[in-house]
């Protein structure tokens, strides 16, 4: 049921709110979201949803964190706004935290969120390269199904077909491999598909030269693209090897798996020892409460943009990036994260809880269940001997069905139904007991319906 209130809005909606990904459907009701608590939101007409995808992937901490609010006001009335060509208080000390998440011995660029996260590595990239006697160094290469962000660089970056087609030509330099899926092997051998996934990565380099090859960008497991995720760690030591063996800089996208979300605080600490030479980040940087990216950088890879005078320094900036806001924000954000042991919260309710989706891949439509912490993906197939992807209208119907007894999940892709057959489920890090076993029965309930 829908009040007068929300009736009135959903007018206003249709006809003047450009909504983002969804299909233009004059018939469709538009929820709107009034406030939320937890992991919960209740929408205008008072119908309350447990957020199953925490937002976009980003709001770890959940609704209502006075702390954060009570951040963001002091600093507003602070300082409105000051330009990082010159600094303040608290970016400076967030790109020192930031700096010490990683094990130190990175500084930090930021910007507005994800898409522009990922730029800022291209750029630096291409650079560095240019300004260390390689100036034949410009490709990148990332993997198919991996969603990099919505600008013209990282669009070229995302390897999902049917986000790009209506763009070309895109960003030059900008090649794709396949990732580790063992599920749907691309070198028809699954327990081998890390190691030749891998091993792809180097003949590509090889084949493309390696006097031409910039950077490499990756999830540490994807997620938009379906939750696809090596077998074992040592598939990204191997990346790490390949990388170094060919100067190519090794770019980790953690805008969804950081903070938390997998269980460590970034997704690439799940293999020991390894470094990335640039780190991007978002949506979790602030648990959602404010907009904010930034790309960490190895303060090697910074050295040859050192310079007094000439015009070899970054030439890149961004009005609103590093705002003193959301800096603030953020700082208050990673305090709270540290303060409650989010990430051995997340290891063990992922482990007692979260980990029961596995009992699904009982159910005749449930190809594999893949998960990590609180990021989990259900790939559904039609038919479990040939995999044959459940179609766009029954995964469809999942979700509608869930959203109508309180539960939102996502799917990946869109209106590409061989590659939108992915469930997700990625709720907010300090979602109680409670909120996962509703999770969990909900799903539950509603895929016995469509055996
Ligand atoms: N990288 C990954 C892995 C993402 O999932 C996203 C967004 O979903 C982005 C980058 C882009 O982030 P933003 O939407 O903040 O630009």
């Amino acid at each position: 049921m829908k009040t007068n209130e929300e009736q009135e809005l959903i007018t206003k909606d249709k006809e003047h709110l450009w909504h983002a990904m969804h299909r233009h459907n004059p018939d469709a009701s538009p929820m709107v979201a009034d406030y939320g608590e937890g992991s919960w939101f209740t929408d205008k007409s008072g119908n309350k949803y447990l957020d199953g995808v925490s937002g976009l992937w980003c709001l770890n901490l959940g609704h209502g964190q006075q702390e954060i609010v009570d951040a963001a006001t002091e600093q507003l009335s602070k300082l409105a706004y000051f330009p990082l060509t010159f600094g303040h208080e608290p970016a400076i000390e967030l790109a020192s935290k930031i700096s010490e998440l990683l094990g130190g011995n990175y500084r930090t660029f930021f910007s507005n969120g994800g898409s522009d996260a990922n730029e800022t590595a291209f750029k630096i990239a291409r650079q560095y390269h240019r300004q260390t006697g390689n100036p034949e160094k410009y490709k990148f290469i990332s993997r198919y199904r991996a969603y990099h962000g919505t600008t013209m660089g990282a669009m070229s970056a995302t390897a999902q077909a049917q986000r790009r087609t209506k763009y070309d030509p895109l960003v030059p330099g900008f090649l794709h491999i396949p990732p580790p899926y063992a599920y749907r092997s691309t070198f028809a051998d699954a327990e081998r598909d890390d190691e030749l996934a891998a091993d792809f990565l180097e003949q590509t380099i090889i084949w493309e030269g390696e006097e031409t090859v910039a950077g490499f960008i990756m999830e540490p497991f994807i997620s938009g693209g379906g939750v696809i995720k090596p077998q074992s760690a040592s598939y990204l030591k191997r990346i790490r090897e390949i990388c170094d063996k060919y100067n190519v800089l090794l770019i980790m996208d953690e805008v969804v798996s950081g903070f938390g979300r997998t269980g460590e605080m970034f997704g690439f600490m799940h293999s020991e020892n390894v470094k990335p030479d640039m780190v991007s980040m978002a949506k979790g940087l602030t648990s959602g409460y404010m907009p904010l990216g930034a790309t960490a950088i190895k303060n090697e890879i910074y050295e040859p943009f050192k310079e007094v005078t000439g015009n070899s320094h970054f030439r890149h900036v961004s009005t609103y990036g590093g705002h003193p806001t959301a800096c603030a924000v953020a700082l208050k954000n990673i305090e709270i994260l540290e303060r409650e042991g989010i990430t051995n919260r997340v290891k063990e309710l992922g482990t007692s809880k979260l980990s029961k989706l596995e009992a699904l891949s009982s159910h005749p439509n449930v190809g594999e269940v893949r998960g990590v912490g609180f990021l989990y993906g259900l790939e559904m197939v039609s038919n479990k001997e040939t995999k044959a992807p459940l179609q766009d209208e029954a995964m469809n119907e999942i979700l509608r069905e869930c959203k109508n007894k309180g539960l939102i999940i996502g799917k990946n892709g869109d209106t590409v139904p061989e590659l939108g057959n992915v469930l997700i489920i990625a709720p907010p890090l300090t979602s109680t007991e409670e909120d996962l076993d509703f999770l969990l029965n909900t799903l539950e309930q509603v895929l016995e319906t469509i055996k």
